[in-house]
């Protein structure tokens, strides 16, 4: 199965190509995989579809950008994993809806740019200071192959998980409307360093630190002891 849809992106105009489409049992109930790529530059990107087609109008979507170590190893540096794993539970809860998993690694550096970066950290940079550091922005991604897809699926507004305000309007600079739901990440401390650099260096509408809903959530007379290195 080929279909192609012209692509509105301001900077790189593509025609879309619906690959093909499966079934995928998982944890978290059974999706169908839609693969998709580019003409003429061959970008790849997946669409998880959660309830069947057509899409109850404005659907619950997640866009989730690929993180080799927080997807696929657990990493705890950032929250990624966490955040496709608790979008892919809201999905199924919601009964209908839809993720977007785009291929921008390491916030559009790639992954081994990213693991450089890693090891910048390590120094004592924090993820935005070790991209700069290498030459990168502190965010390369863009939405326009994102846009695409939801108009494949004739998507023109959506119920949109997630915290970041770039996304957002990444997304109404290409046609589509937003509401935005809020995907609030569990509590961990090893990515709390992390997060915090998300919510003042990047925008993110993260309220409260996790590390801080953690101690208002433990009792007063034993807070947890996994914080004692954060304190
Ligand atoms: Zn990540």
């Amino acid at each position: 199965m080929s279909e192609a849809r012209q692509g509105s992106g301001n900077n790189s105009p593509h025609s879309l190509v619906h690959l093909g489409q499966s079934m995928l049992a998982t944890r978290f109930g059974e999706f169908r995989l839609h693969t998709f790529t580019t003409v003429p530059d061959g970008e790849k990107i997946l669409a998880l579809v959660f309830g069947g087609l057509p899409l109850a109008q404005p659907p619950l979507v997640r866009i989730h950008s690929q993180c080799l170590t927080g997807d696929a190893f657990g990493s705890l540096r950032c929250d990624c994993g966490q955040q496709l794993e608790r979008a892919l539970e809201n999905i199924r809860t919601a009964g209908q809806g839809l993720l977007i998993y785009q291929m921008q690694e390491g916030r559009g550096i790639g992954l081994m740019n990213k693991l450089r970066a890693y090891e910048l950290q390590d120094g004592g940079l924090d993820t935005v200071d070790a991209n700069l550091r290498l030459g990168f922005r502190a965010d390369h991604r863009t939405y326009a192959l994102c846009a695409s897809v939801l108009r494949y699926f004739e998507i023109s507004r959506v119920r949109l998980l997630s915290n970041n305000p770039a996304k957002i309007q990444g997304l109404e600079a290409e046609g589509i409307l937003v509401e935005r739901v809020s995907l609030l990440p569990p509590p961990s401390p090893a990515s709390d360093r992390y997060l915090r650099t998300k919510r003042e260096r990047l925008g993110h509408l993260l309220d409260t630190p996790p590390f801080l809903r953690v101690r208002e959530a433990a009792a007063p007379e034993r807070p947890p002891s996994t914080l004692d290195d954060y304190r």
